[in-house]
This record gives C-alpha cells, structure tokens and sequence, in this order.
C-alpha cells in the first residue's frame, strides 16, 4: 500500500517503472483475458450542465438523440449475436425514461443471459434498488474528481455529498460498483489526483475508468490549453498505480486514451487495464453522443486484432471481478 505521499512522488517522478509493475500484477490477479463490454449510448439528452461534457444541456450545438426502448433490446440482440457477455447502457440523465420503462427494459436484456451495467448518473437509493430488482449487475459513476471545491465550480447544482452517497448506495444494493475520475482538469492537482486514488481504495470500488480530460470547445473549458501527451502519461500512470492498489478489480482501456493517443488502449492494455467497451450504439447516434471531440468510436473487429496482436485473449465470461 502506497502512503499519499508515495503516490504523489511516483506521479510527479519522470521515472515510468510502475506501468512494468501494473503490468505484472494484472498478470498475476486478473490474468491474460480481456473483457468485452458492449457499450450502448442510448440517449445524448443532459439535464446536467457539466462544464466539461459536450452533453450538459445548455450545448445548443448538438443534434439530441434517443433510442426507443424496442431499439435498445434490439442493439442488445446485437451484442449478443456478436458473443459479448456485458452490456452497458449509458447515457445523459434524461428524465424522458421513467423507472417503470428503464425496469422493463432491463428485464428483457437480461433474458439475453448477458450481464447487464448502468450508466446514467445519480438516482435516488429507491430508483437504484429498482433497477437491481430488475436484474442490472453493475453501475458506472465516476467521481470526477475529490476536489470537492473543484467539483462545485464544474458541476453546477450537484452536490459532492450526494455522489458520494450514490456511490455507497450502489455497494450497499451489491452493484459492482465501478467509479472513476478525469485527469487533467483545469486546476487539478497531482495531490488531488491522490486523494482520488486513495478514494477508490476506502470505496473498494470494483470497476475504475480513468478519462484523460479532453476539453470540447461548446462547454466552458472548451478555450483551455491541454498537453495531450502529458495528460496521457498521466492518466496512464494514475491508472497504472489503482491496478498496483486494487489488485483485482477490472480497469478499462478507455476511449478517451485511445482518442488522445493512437496507441492509446494498447498502452493501457500493457500498463494494468484488461477491459474494453467497444461501441455498439448504430452509426448514426455514435458521432452526435459528443462528449469531447474527435471521440473514437471503435469497431469491434479492430479492437479484437488490437488484443490477439499483444498476445492476449479475449475472455468467455462475463468478468465479474473475482475477488
Ligand atoms: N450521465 C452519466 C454520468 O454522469 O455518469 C454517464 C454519461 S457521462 C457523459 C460519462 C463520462 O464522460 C463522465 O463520467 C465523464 O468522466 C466523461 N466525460 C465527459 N466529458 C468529458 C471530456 N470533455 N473529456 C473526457 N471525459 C469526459
């Protein structure tokens, strides 16, 4: 276990050993198989005004979209078809879905036989039960940053306290509960990027994604400078001590990397990470679910050679992560 100030030093250091050493442990604990989640983004409708996601409604430079629950199932289908074994439903928080059809929808995924994951923001404790009730296995809430000053100025009206306690809701429910943060925010620092690292390990969180910020120029931050390698680099060793400190949880190459660096998710892959999320979502809605620009969109196929060209394997089960 690494001290606060261990962390600090490592991500402050030029010295890059630690992803050698990421490597090695995801070797040991998780092994060679990489999971396939197929990542569905059924609706690009925000109520949020995140000051860095292209989706926070006051972007009026965006075609909104939504897909009907009958498309859902049938995307799903597809996933199944394609032999993924988890599906991720993510998007905006659209109030248009009520609990009633987001039920449904979940219990006709899962007759799929497929494990099922929810991304689509804070609900109340009730509204989380609901959905396990109706068989989803897992959620994704990053945390975004512990800053807690930093996440007030960039979540207007959102409440740090209350997505902690979404958080521990998830886990007290038995969600896999997976969490993540972004790394390069305007007036981030690297102590603050350990207090985020420290936060995962006291959540003993099960999934963690690590999203390099890429500012998208209809938001506020849209004008801010970014080094893209160092942000990279970054993101890559944040990421790499988490898989060092939570041994065997399951870390995605996340697209973001990918978009910033075109090596990006085999870097990630060989750095701790041993899950993927390709995207299944049709054609047409990929390109307007615009989070940050230039968002690559990956195609299951090449995200298959990227995984068989480093010599490791694609898993058969629905990876949930084994303690
Ligand atoms: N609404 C859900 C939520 O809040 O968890 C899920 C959708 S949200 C668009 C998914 C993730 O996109 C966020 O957790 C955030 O970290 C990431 N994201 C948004 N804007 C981004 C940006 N400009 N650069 C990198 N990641 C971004």
């Amino acid at each position: 276990m690494y001290s606060k100030e261990e962390i600090i030093k490592i991500l402050s250091s030029n010295d890059d050993s630690i992803l050698k050493k990421a490597d090695e442990t995801r070797k040991q604990y998780v092994g060679n198989d990489i999971h396939l989640r197929g990542l569905i983004e059924f609706s690009n409708y925000c109520n949020r005004t995140c000051y860095y996601c292209g989706l926070r409604y006051k972007n009026k430079n965006i075609e909104r979209y939504r897909l009907s629950p009958e498309d859902i199932i049938n995307t799903a289908n597809y996933a199944k078809r394609l032999g993924l074994k988890t599906i991720v439903l993510q998007s905006g928080e659209d109030v248009f879905f009520s609990n009633k059809t987001l039920c449904k929808i979940i219990e006709e995924i899962k007759k799929l036989d497929v494990a099922l994951t929810l991304s689509i923001g804070e609900k109340t404790y009730e509204e989380y039960k609901s959905f396990k009730d109706a068989g989803a296995d897992r959620y994704l809430l990053r945390i975004e940053t512990t800053d807690k000053n930093l996440y007030k100025v960039l979540h207007p009206n959102m409440s740090y306290e209350n997505r902690i306690e979404c958080l521990y809701n998830l886990k007290s429910l038995g969600y896999e509960t997976g969490t993540g943060c972004l790394v390069g925010l305007p007036e981030q620092t690297i102590e603050s990027l350990a207090d985020d690292i420290l936060f995962f390990k006291e959540l003993d969180a099960d999934m963690i994604g690590i999203g390099p910020f890429i500012p998208h120029p209809n938001t506020p931050l849209g004008d801010f400078k970014i080094n893209l390698k160092k942000n990279f680099d970054l993101s890559i060793k944040v990421m790499a001590l988490i898989r060092i400190l939570l041994k065997d949880i399951n870390i995605p190459a996340t697209t973001a990397m990918e978009t910033i660096n075109p090596n990006g998710q085999i870097i990630a892959l060989q750095s701790g990470a041993n899950v993927i999320m390709p995207n299944i979502t049709n054609d047409e809605y990929k390109t307007k679910y615009n989070i940050y620009p230039n968002k690559q969109n990956q195609d299951i196929l090449i995200t298959k050679e990227k995984i068989y060209s480093i010599g490791r394997t694609i898993s058969d089960n629905k990876g949930f992560r084994c303690k």
